[in-house]
């Protein structure tokens, strides 16, 4: 197994790698090896932070960075959650397109090391190598500001989210190919790694003794990312002209203070607050700018990850689970009346529209 391999585990060498070496996925989740422990994370941080790199890149050797892709793919599957593989699915292509650049753009010794893919690699990791051509420049040290790419692969990889810039109608086109950026040029590979990691996803885990007992190992790690993910009742995103804060549930507002004192939240914590903010419509950069300078990057860029997913899949934890998490904190009556802390936003801030109706209507009370 190369450093490599670890680096993109995607690559069909990868794959090879850990066939190869005959290591029994099963007997992996038996023994709770560190490569489990790796694919948890790397499963969380994709659903939470839409990255899958891991948080202390020290902390893995090769063996057990490679194990942990097939490992998370199966925790993947087995949360059965279409807003997860498709989160999963970018956070591994927006990690590898991180890699992918550093790569490229690499200088020095760097070029050399064992653990970096070149352009040409990932070219031909995905059959792309004879449809990709660099410009030439007038200076040959220096690398190729454009390619061209053949239409067939452009609109393939190319995404109609991305804007009009992309449309063929705005492009330069030359014999049956089209030119684009070296960013740009990553950009389409990125979608490349982002389709591959996505193919059959998810899989039918359970089925057969061994599955079955895979998925029972499994059981609790997967309960607790569905739980992060969401709960049972999936609540529409509340979006008001005017958020007050006043209409926080007392949890959320715990957490707000907490955060805003400069305290360093959990991961549930953190979630719990990024996913109600999001959800009662701040934008990302509105959240970072809520919670204090401390947590605000990070709470920006779970923000982030969260409002440009589907809504209902990553509303924020339920009072249930707030509860088991130790987050739900300070009840008072309204939190009796309902079930989750944005029903608890809704109804407040409803009640208190009505209230603000009521004083305006002529001839009402003094
Ligand atoms: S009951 Fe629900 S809304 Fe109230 S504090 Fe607990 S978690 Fe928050």
């Amino acid at each position: 197994m190369r450093p490599l391999h670890a680096r993109y585990p995607f690559f069909a060498a990868a794959r090879q790698a850990v066939e190869s070496a005959e290591v029994a996925i099963a007997t992996l989740v038996a023994e709770d090896a560190p490569a489990v422990e790796r694919g948890v994370e790397r499963v969380e941080r994709a659903l939470m932070e839409g990255t899958v790199e891991a948080e202390d890149p020290y902390a893995w050797d090769t063996e057990s960075e490679l194990l942990s892709y097939p490992i998370s793919r199966i925790i993947v599957s087995l949360v059965e959650t279409p807003a997860a593989v498709d989160k999963y699915a970018r956070a591994e292509a927006d990690t590898a397109y991180e890699h992918m650049v550093a790569d490229f753009e690499a200088t020095g010794d760097d070029i050399n090391s064992d653990a970096r893919a070149s352009l040409d690699d990932v070219l031909r990791e995905f059959d792309l190598a004879g449809s990709v051509r660099a410009e030439r420049t007038e200076n040959a040290h220096r690398a190729p500001e454009y390619y061209w790419v053949d239409i067939g692969p452009y609109l393939t990889y190319c995404d109609t989210d991305w804007g009009a810039d992309w449309r063929l109608v705005n492009r330069s086109l030359a014999d049956g190919a089209v030119r684009v950026g070296r960013k740009e040029l990553y950009k389409l590979l990125r979608e490349a790694v982002r389709r591959r990691v996505a193919e059959g996803l998810p899989f039918a885990v359970r089925g057969s003794d061994a599955g079955d007992q895979l998925a029972d190992a499994l059981k609790p790690h997967v309960e607790r990312l569905r739980n992060l993910l969401s709960d049972r009742g999936a609540v529409n995103v509340v979006y008001t002209d005017t958020v007050s804060p006043d209409h926080f549930p007392p949890c959320v507002e715990s957490l707000l203070s907490r955060t805003q004192d400069g305290e360093s939240l959990s991961n549930e914590a953190e979630f719990s607050l990024a996913a109600f903010l999001v959800g009662v419509g701040l934008s990302p950069e509105e959240v970072g700018g809520v919670v204090g300078d401390a947590s605000a990057e990070s709470l920006k860029t779970r923000a982030t990850v969260l409002a440009d997913s589907s809504g209902s899949q990553y509303a924020p934890p339920t009072c249930e689970t707030m509860q088991a998490y130790d987050l739900c904190v300070n009840r008072d009556d309204r939190c009796d009346t309902i079930s989750h802390p944005m029903k608890y936003f809704e109804t407040a801030t409803s009640g208190a529209e009505s209230t603000a109706t009521t004083d305006e209507t002529p001839g009402s009370a003094d």
